[in-house]
């Protein structure tokens, strides 16, 4: 078979792609039975879980018109009501514009560091220098660092965090100006931070609206259609079934890992820009309660090493009709290394004990629904290797016709509305790449 354009992947960057593509008529494949990718939502038994709770932070207004056009009416605009597990009590999030909630003691720890390092002013470049170790100790100093932002990242990427580069921290880790936080310790006036204080999610049903939504302007996507190998010379790849493919040009969305992986007639240098990929894979257990638990806030972040999860979310604080009536439910989320095994019952007990500990959870019998989702790759490293990589490969890969898109296609932190601009994006270049 021969196509001009073939799109690997139907989470929202393919999805994306497609429909910024639809008068070219191409074709998506996905391996899965479903579209969605990891903004797909599973049901069990009256519980609506997503890969763990996805909340839409759209900053950019051509995807605020798209997601408007495509779901009317539909999503709710909510205003984040988001914690920390510290020490046993339940504070308020951004930790570092929150110090008023620690004792004396660490306050001052906190402020010491804040004031020292209140002058500093990196550029991008000097930015891009540093660690992200070197980096967060540069913009919030020394208690910060040592009380929230380095046990939680650490837990999070699964590895010391001088390994970790520090260009993608710009937008993901708000730094609130000396005077602002000191307005926050003395009680003068609350400030709110970061990326995701407001969010949009569905008003019925769980985020997969979106890419079903997105789906519907999609003429041609064949599920359970794996690619399993990709000649890159020969612009041809095959599926699991056998079947051959010829495209002229091709977008992938799947992760760049992989995609090296299952790539033939690539060379030796390519091959070890994509090994030198890293990652970390998430496991979510999904609970549904019998019970609401007693908190009025959608998510927490758990630094303490004690406790095996990074955060925990509660999805009808945010979306009441993702549970029957009366019950609540949540989601726990277990960072651990790429490759390791994690045993389900393991998980299951780390995330009740994590609940119970949190009073959320009178006991285990007020668990009704267990459901446990693995992301083998969840979050990309971002390391120097990644620096160096990535652009070689994106590079190889263009000049034989193959876009990278999304999250993993990118090996890049995005959220899903980068991810959607990113598909459009590579769309916009295959579809003015002449064959
Ligand atoms: C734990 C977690 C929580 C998150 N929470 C949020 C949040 O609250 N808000 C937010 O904005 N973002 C969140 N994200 C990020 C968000 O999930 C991603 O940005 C977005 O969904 C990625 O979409 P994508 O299309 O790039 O990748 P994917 O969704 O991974 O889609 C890739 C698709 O390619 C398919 N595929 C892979 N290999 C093949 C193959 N060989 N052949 C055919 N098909 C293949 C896959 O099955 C998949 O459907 C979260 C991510 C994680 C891991």
């Amino acid at each position: 078979m021969n196509r001009d354009i073939v799109i690997v992947g139907a989470g929202l960057a393919g999805l994306s792609a497609a429909r910024a593509l639809r008068n070219s008529a191409p074709l998506v494949l996905e391996k899965e039975a479903r579209v969605g990718g990891l903004a797909a939502s599973k049901h069990v038994d009256g519980f609506t879980f997503d890969y763990s709770g996805h909340l839409l932070h759209v900053n950019s207004a051509r995807i605020r018109r798209l997601v408007d056009t495509l779901l009317p009416g539909a999503l709710r605009a909510v205003t984040r009501r988001a914690g920390i597990l510290m020490e046993g009590r339940l504070i308020d999030y951004p930790f570092q514009a929150n110090i008023r909630f620690l004792s004396k003691p660490q306050q001052k720890e906190c402020l010491l560091g804040l004031i020292e390092t209140a002058g500093t002013a990196l550029s991008r470049g000097e930015r891009e220098g540093l660690s992200f170790h070197d980096w967060l100790l540069a913009c919030f100093g020394r208690g910060i660092f040592r009380l929230f932002m380095e046990p939680y990242n650490r837990k999070l990427f699964q590895t010391d965090l001088r390994r970790l580069s520090s260009e993608w921290t710009g937008w993901a880790i708000p730094r609130p100006p000396l005077e602002e936080v000191i307005d926050q310790l003395l009680g003068i006036r609350k400030h709110d931070y970061g990326y995701n204080t407001t969010f949009l999610y569905p008003k019925r049903g769980g985020i997969e609206l979106l890419p079903q939504a997105l789906a519907r302007g999609v003429r041609e996507i064949r599920l359970g259609a794996e690619v399993t190998r990709i000649d890159v010379p020969a612009r041809r790849l095959t599926l699991k079934s056998g079947e051959q493919i010829r495209y002229e040009r091709l977008i992938s969305t799947m992760p760049l890992k992989a995609l090296v992986g299952l790539s033939r007639g690539v060379p030796p240098e390519i091959r070890r820009a994509g090994r030198g990929l890293k990652h970390v894979s998430v496991r979510v257990v999904n609970l549904g309660l019998r019970r609401k638990p007693a908190t009025r806030k959608h998510w927490f972040y758990i630094p303490e090493a004690r406790f095996t999860p990074y955060r925990v979310g509660l999805y009808a604080n945010f979306a009441p009709r993702t549970v029957p009536v009366g019950c609540g439910s949540a989601y726990v989320e277990i960072a651990r290394g790429a490759g390791t095994r994690l045993a389900r019952d393991q998980a299951k007990r780390a995330a009740i004990a994590l609940l119970r500990e949190m009073g959320m959870l009178g006991s285990a019998r007020d668990v009704v629904v267990h459901d446990q989702l693995d992301i083998p790759c969840a979050y990309v490293i971002h390391d120097r290797e990644r620096r160096t990589n990535l652009p070689a490969l994106q590079a190889y890969y263009r000049q034989n016709g193959i876009f990278l898109a999304g999250r993993y296609g990118l090996w890049s932190y995005m959220g899903m509305a980068e991810t959607m601009e990113s598909g459009m994006k590579a769309a916009r270049e295959a579809g003015a790449q002449t064959p």
